[in-house]
This record gives structure tokens, C-alpha cells and sequence, in this order.
């Protein structure tokens, strides 16, 4: 159920993923408490001077998923929305990836709010095992 205060945070995270560094792949995050918005990143690069002061296994990513480089900032969120736009700005699929789905649940977060092609989608966290195998694996 998408209520009006997603809603709005989605639009939020559009707005940040609009101003992501990363021109391929433009998303952007804002990590919620109980809906209320606590801190908003983008997906970086993993030579960014200031993805490389984030410990300790920023290195290994050849970019930070904005859903994990939002938890750094805001570790008790329990709802992470994400967002992606294209080359025009248009809201794209931002389903998440594996890596960032496990990182979340390691964190307790309960439910992903995402852009589609068409619309806006959730997953609740926990996920199945067959929704992790079927989860995007490129970003
Ligand atoms: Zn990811």
C-alpha cells in the first residue's frame, strides 16, 4: 500500500537522484524512520574522494548503491525509498540489487519503496529466496 507520505518521499528521492554524480545510473535514496525522512544520498563512484573516506569496504564496490551509502547516514531507517531517473529525468526501474537488499536486512529495514517504469513498487524486507535470485544484479 503506497500512502500519500511515500509518496512524497519518492519524490524526494527523485529529486536526489537527479543530482547523482553518477551519470549511467542516476538513483537516489532516502532512508525513513516510520516515514519520516532522516537522510537522503545518491549512488556514487567508487574513486569519489568521498566514497573512499566510507569504511571499510567501500573499495570493493565499483559504485556505492545510494541504498547503502543512505543507511550510513541514517542506520535505524526502517524504510529506505529509492528512485532512479534516465537521460531525460524520467523515473526508471530501481528495484534493488542483492547486495543492497542483504545490507538492508542486516540492518532491520522492513520495507523498499522503489520507482518502476510505471509506477511505484514495494518489496518487504525479509525477501524470499526466490525474490533475491530474481532481483536485478546490474546497476
Ligand atoms: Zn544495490
Amino acid at each position: 500500500m503506497i500512502s500519500v507520505r511515500d509518496r512524497q518521499n519518492i519524490g524526494r528521492a527523485l529529486q536526489v537522484a537527479a543530482t547523482s554524480p553518477y551519470i549511467k545510473f542516476r538513483h537516489g535514496a532516502v532512508a525513513a524512520l516510520n516515514k519520516r525522512p532522516l537522510a537522503t544520498a545518491t549512488n556514487r563512484l567508487r574513486n569519489d574522494p568521498a566514497t573512499m573516506q566510507d569504511p571499510p569496504d567501500a573499495w570493493r564496490h565499483c559504485s556505492i548503491h545510494a541504498e547503502v551509502a543512505v543507511l550510513r547516514r541514517a542506520p535505524q531507517a526502517n524504510t529506505i525509498y529509492v528512485a532512479r531517473v534516465d537521460s531525460s529525468g524520467d523515473p526508471c526501474m530501481a528495484k534493488p540489487c542483492p547486495a543492497c537488499v542483504s545490507t538492508m536486512e542486516a540492518h532491520g529495514v522492513a520495507r523498499v519503496v522503489y520507482t518502476s517504469e510505471d509506477g511505484i513498487a514495494e518489496l518487504r524486507l525479509p525477501l524470499t529466496q526466490d525474490a533475491v535470485n530474481n532481483s536485478p544484479r546490474h546497476r
